[in-house]
Protein backbone atom coordinates (compact mmCIF):
# COMPACT_ATOMS: atom_id res chain seq x y z
CA UNK A 1 0.00 0.00 0.00
CA UNK A 2 1.95 2.78 -1.42
CA UNK A 3 1.75 6.39 0.52
CA UNK A 4 0.34 8.58 -1.98
CA UNK A 5 2.71 11.70 -0.88
CA UNK A 6 6.04 10.01 -0.83
CA UNK A 7 5.35 6.39 -2.71
CA UNK A 8 6.89 5.16 1.66
CA UNK A 9 5.40 1.26 1.17
CA UNK A 10 5.23 0.94 5.13
CA UNK A 11 2.18 2.34 6.75
CA UNK A 12 -0.13 1.25 9.88
CA UNK A 13 -4.03 0.93 9.86
CA UNK A 14 -5.39 3.70 12.11
CA UNK A 15 -8.79 3.23 11.55
CA UNK A 16 -11.25 0.76 9.62
CA UNK A 17 -14.69 0.33 8.47
CA UNK A 18 -16.51 -2.59 6.67
CA UNK A 19 -18.28 -0.27 4.36
CA UNK A 20 -19.58 -3.15 2.05
CA UNK A 21 -19.47 -6.52 2.21
CA UNK A 22 -15.76 -7.91 1.80
CA UNK A 23 -14.72 -4.47 1.04
CA UNK A 24 -12.78 -2.59 4.07
CA UNK A 25 -12.08 0.90 4.04
CA UNK A 26 -9.06 1.52 6.01
CA UNK A 27 -7.30 4.79 7.39
CA UNK A 28 -3.42 3.94 7.19
CA UNK A 29 -0.86 6.19 8.12
CA UNK A 30 2.71 6.57 6.57
CA UNK A 31 5.41 5.18 8.29
CA UNK A 32 8.07 7.84 6.39
CA UNK A 33 6.10 11.04 6.62
CA UNK A 34 3.33 10.48 9.14
CA UNK A 35 0.34 11.84 6.63
CA UNK A 36 -3.17 10.02 6.32
CA UNK A 37 -4.90 8.54 3.52
CA UNK A 38 -7.68 6.49 2.74
CA UNK A 39 -8.12 3.14 0.99
CA UNK A 40 -10.51 0.67 -0.30
CA UNK A 41 -9.10 -2.81 -0.17
CA UNK A 42 -10.84 -5.92 -0.99
CA UNK A 43 -10.06 -8.78 1.76
CA UNK A 44 -8.30 -11.26 -1.24
CA UNK A 45 -5.92 -8.30 -1.79
CA UNK A 46 -4.81 -7.85 1.86
CA UNK A 47 -3.92 -11.88 2.94
CA UNK A 48 -4.37 -11.91 6.50
CA UNK A 49 -1.53 -14.40 8.43
CA UNK A 50 -2.86 -16.08 12.06
CA UNK A 51 -0.34 -16.13 14.52
CA UNK A 52 -0.83 -19.11 16.26
CA UNK A 53 -0.16 -19.79 19.55
CA UNK A 54 3.53 -21.40 18.97
CA UNK A 55 4.30 -18.24 17.15
CA UNK A 56 3.98 -19.94 13.25
CA UNK A 57 2.41 -18.57 11.05
CA UNK A 58 -0.30 -19.77 8.49
CA UNK A 59 -2.15 -18.09 6.42
CA UNK A 60 -6.28 -16.94 7.36
CA UNK A 61 -8.56 -19.60 6.83
CA UNK A 62 -12.30 -18.89 7.29
CA UNK A 63 -12.66 -22.73 6.33
CA UNK A 64 -11.18 -23.57 9.51
CA UNK A 65 -13.34 -20.71 11.22
CA UNK A 66 -16.59 -22.76 9.65
CA UNK A 67 -15.54 -26.27 10.22
CA UNK A 68 -14.77 -24.75 14.36
CA UNK A 69 -18.08 -23.41 14.30
CA UNK A 70 -19.98 -26.07 12.57
CA UNK A 71 -18.89 -28.57 14.67
CA UNK A 72 -19.44 -26.77 17.68
CA UNK A 73 -23.13 -26.20 16.73
CA UNK A 74 -23.68 -29.83 15.56
CA UNK A 75 -26.93 -31.32 16.25
CA UNK A 76 -27.64 -27.54 17.71
CA UNK A 77 -30.80 -25.78 16.69
CA UNK A 78 -28.64 -23.25 14.32
CA UNK A 79 -28.92 -22.96 10.27
CA UNK A 80 -26.30 -22.75 7.89
CA UNK A 81 -27.27 -19.08 7.26
CA UNK A 82 -26.70 -18.19 11.29
CA UNK A 83 -23.11 -20.01 10.62
CA UNK A 84 -22.57 -18.04 7.27
CA UNK A 85 -23.21 -14.77 8.74
CA UNK A 86 -21.44 -15.28 12.48
CA UNK A 87 -18.17 -16.29 9.96
CA UNK A 88 -18.67 -13.31 8.04
CA UNK A 89 -19.15 -10.81 11.38
CA UNK A 90 -15.70 -12.72 12.67
CA UNK A 91 -13.90 -12.17 9.29
CA UNK A 92 -15.06 -8.76 8.87
CA UNK A 93 -13.67 -7.70 12.73
CA UNK A 94 -10.38 -9.70 12.09
CA UNK A 95 -9.99 -7.61 8.79
CA UNK A 96 -10.58 -4.45 10.62
CA UNK A 97 -8.51 -4.76 13.63
CA UNK A 98 -5.44 -5.97 11.86
CA UNK A 99 -3.62 -5.47 8.82
CA UNK A 100 -1.34 -8.11 8.30
CA UNK A 101 -0.95 -10.53 11.12
CA UNK A 102 -3.87 -11.81 13.54
CA UNK A 103 -3.12 -13.76 16.93
CA UNK A 104 -5.53 -17.02 17.17
CA UNK A 105 -6.66 -16.07 20.46
CA UNK A 106 -8.88 -13.32 18.85
CA UNK A 107 -10.38 -15.17 15.98
CA UNK A 108 -11.25 -17.83 19.08
CA UNK A 109 -12.51 -14.64 21.37
CA UNK A 110 -14.58 -13.61 18.60
CA UNK A 111 -16.36 -16.98 17.82
CA UNK A 112 -16.81 -17.36 21.11
CA UNK A 113 -18.32 -14.06 21.94
CA UNK A 114 -21.29 -14.75 18.91
CA UNK A 115 -21.81 -18.63 19.68
CA UNK A 116 -22.60 -16.91 23.23
CA UNK A 117 -25.33 -15.20 21.88
CA UNK A 118 -26.35 -17.93 19.26
CA UNK A 119 -26.43 -20.92 21.52
CA UNK A 120 -24.92 -21.68 25.08
CA UNK A 121 -24.31 -25.33 24.28
CA UNK A 122 -22.49 -24.87 20.88
CA UNK A 123 -20.43 -21.81 23.35
CA UNK A 124 -20.05 -23.76 26.03
CA UNK A 125 -18.73 -26.58 23.50
CA UNK A 126 -16.47 -24.53 22.03
CA UNK A 127 -14.94 -22.32 24.71
CA UNK A 128 -14.04 -25.22 26.92
CA UNK A 129 -11.82 -26.52 24.07
CA UNK A 130 -10.58 -23.25 22.87
CA UNK A 131 -9.68 -22.13 26.93
CA UNK A 132 -7.51 -25.08 26.91
CA UNK A 133 -6.00 -25.14 23.03
CA UNK A 134 -5.99 -21.36 22.21
CA UNK A 135 -5.90 -22.57 18.86
CA UNK A 136 -8.71 -22.95 16.01
CA UNK A 137 -6.71 -26.03 14.49
CA UNK A 138 -6.52 -27.67 17.25
CA UNK A 139 -9.78 -27.20 19.13
CA UNK A 140 -11.06 -28.35 15.64
CA UNK A 141 -9.31 -31.65 15.95
CA UNK A 142 -10.34 -31.80 19.56
CA UNK A 143 -14.11 -31.01 19.30
CA UNK A 144 -14.15 -33.60 16.27
CA UNK A 145 -12.98 -36.31 18.85
CA UNK A 146 -15.19 -35.22 21.50
CA UNK A 147 -18.00 -35.96 19.29
CA UNK A 148 -16.99 -39.22 17.59
CA UNK A 149 -17.15 -40.11 21.16
CA UNK A 150 -19.99 -39.11 22.68
CA UNK A 151 -21.21 -41.02 19.71
CA UNK A 152 -19.34 -44.15 20.71
ZN1 LIG B 1 4.43 9.07 3.16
Amino acid sequence: MLCPFCRESESKVVDSRGSQEFVIRRRRECLACGRRFTTYEKMEESPLKVVKKDDSRVPFDREKIRAGIETACYKRPISPDQIEELINKVELEVYEAFDREVPSRFIGEKVCEGLRQLDQVAFVRFASVYRSFQDVDDFVEELQLLRSRSHS
